[in-house]
């Protein structure tokens, strides 16, 4: 018998493919959006945002206050009763318009995404702008058909909206938000995250661009003090916060008592279920997709591997071989698969919680791929030997970091996956058909994937269950978010 020859072991690496910045134009520093344009903050405050991957400043970024919001207000009140008259074929239009510049700026967009939060540029440019761009065009063609949205029922837009995204996915979710909002005859007050104004800023350039009528949309940069001082504004009909579960709850206090509509898409702590006939291979893609998308920081991430004993031993080797061939580095090369973390805070954050896992007792696996020297940077890590009452298997990490636990029946699966505070996805891995149904059903998660994970589509909703908070965002159901019914019957 002749052994297949080994073949000769070449070292190699790949070259540097980083995509160049050199056409990305910024101001120096950016003021409010308010009434159609950019204006100096009444509030007098700037601040910094940073390059986590270089830690360097990359523009000062205004921080609006008090007076600032209270402009805002106005204005997006004095703007929505003519933009609701609007025949809506013509908001349509303009949301069209926007998508297409956002298509047509994509480049850019994609890199001052990546410049700005750490992302990896293959994500940016594939998914968070394109996606952005998708969730226009989808609320552009809703905007005629809203009485066939919502079961024929009258429906009026709340009228001005309050709209706090966090740092994860900038535009993205500033596009989840305006889209439906404008669509249904709302005008909007975006506040983006302090880590991440810029791509938020370029949109109100392009709302400038589309000809959008003053006051539609507002753009307040600032901290979480801007954020809380625009929930509690005068003047306000609803407000839609993405962010975490600590200030949603901050949030719902806030508005306890005023009429002021609410829904809120917070943290998770979402479970992967790998079935003994799941495609392996597939699988451990799609679980590497599901944790280290983004560097973890999603709020629906698979921070849960659920696998079930039979075949976790081989499983979990097969894995970790797969995450060590992941390249850490440079988020604007195309070759990098995990950029930098968002910020200092949240590295912190993490590594807290990673050293509560090895105090805990857990086994942890950390990739030695090498980490550049500046910037906020975090190496792949499993936990293996976790129990479902340790704090990584609980608390929300919003990380690369994956904590893995095995379970023997489709029972315990569901019982270990529904035992948490939240609810906001899953995913199922298994040959068979019925039995993903029946996971499906059994599963208190918004949004469950079967054989795939993190697949986003404008079209399909997406919102939690618990603690991972209430309302839909996407598809005809996302728009419920941003009308009210007329004879008030529902609320
Ligand atoms: P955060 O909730 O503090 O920030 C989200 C947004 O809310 C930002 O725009 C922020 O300025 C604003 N904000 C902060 N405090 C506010 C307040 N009191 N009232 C109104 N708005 C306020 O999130 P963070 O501190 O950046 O991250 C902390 C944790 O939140 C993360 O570790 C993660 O667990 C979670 N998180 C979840 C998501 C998600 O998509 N669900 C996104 C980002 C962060
Ligand atoms: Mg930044």
């Amino acid at each position: 018998m002749t052994a297949t020859p080994q073949r000769t072991r070449l070292t190699w690496d790949y070259s540097p493919a980083p995509e160049s910045a050199d056409h990305v134009r910024l101001r120096d520093a950016y003021g409010v959006f308010v009434d159609g344009e950019f204006a100096d903050p009444r509030s007098g405050r700037a601040a910094p945002t940073v390059n986590p991957a270089t830690e360097q400043e990359i523009a000062q970024i205004a921080v609006a206050g008090d007076e600032d919001i209270a402009h805002a207000v106005r204005t997006a009140r004095a703007a929505q009763a003519k933009w609701a008259a609007l025949p809506a074929l013509e908001r349509g239009k303009y949301l069209f318009r926007i998508a297409r510049l956002m298509q047509e700026r994509g480049r850019e967009l994609a890199i001052v995404e990546t410049m700005d939060g750490g992302k990896p540029i293959r994500e940016s440019r594939d998914i968070d702008i394109p996606l952005a761009a998708a969730h226009f065009f989808h609320y552009a063609g809703w905007a005629d058909k809203l009485p066939y949205a919502l079961a024929g029922r009258a429906h009026r837009p709340h009228g001005v909206v309050a709209q706090i995204v966090p740092w994860n996915f900038p535009l993205l979710m500033a596009a989840w938000k305006l889209a439906p909002a404008l669509a249904c005859g709302n005008t909007a007050i975006l506040k983006p995250a302090e880590t991440t104004p810029l791509t938020a800023l370029l949109l109100a350039e392009i709302c400038q661009e589309a000809e959008l009528p003053a006051g539609v949309v507002s753009i307040l940069t600032g901290d979480g003090a801007t954020g809380a001082a625009l929930v509690r504004a005068e003047g306000i009909d609803k407000v839609a916060f993405t962010g975490s579960t600590a200030v949603g709850k901050d949030i719902q206090a806030a508005l306890a008592g005023r009429d002021v509509g609410l829904t809120l898409e917070l943290g998770g702590k979402s479970a992967n279920i790998v079935f003994e006939d799941a495609a392996q291979d597939q699988a451990i893609e799609g679980i590497v997709d599901g944790i280290f998308f983004n560097q973890g920081q999603v709020c629906c991430a698979g921070s849960r591997l659920l696998v079930q004993e039979s075949i976790a031993d081989e499983f979990v080797a097969r894995l970790i071989d797969r995450v060590e061939t992941l390249r850490v580095g440079d988020p604007l090369d195309k070759n990098t698969d995990i950029g930098a973390i968002n910020s200092q805070a949240q590295l912190d954050r993490i590594t807290k919680l990673m050293e509560a896992g090895v105090a805990e007792g857990a086994t942890t696996w950390t990739s030695s791929c090498p980490l550049p020297k500046n910037g906020f940077f975090l190496a792949p890590t499993i936990f293996t030997d976790a129990t479902p009452s340790m704090r990584i298997a609980r608390e929300e990490i919003f990380g690369p970091v994956l904590t893995t636990m095995t379970f023997r029946t489709p029972d315990e699966a569901v019982t270990k996956a529904n035992n948490s505070a939240y609810g906001l996805s899953a995913g199922v891995w298994t040959e068979k058909g019925s039995r993903a149904m029946g996971m499906a059903a059994a599963l208190r998660a918004g949004v469950i994937w079967d054989n795939t994970f993190n697949r986003f589509d404008p079209a399909a909703s997406f919102g939690g269950y618990k603690e991972s908070g209430f309302g839909r965002e996407g598809g005809p159901s996302g728009m419920a978010a941003y009308l009210e019914p007329d004879e008030g019957i529902y609320r």
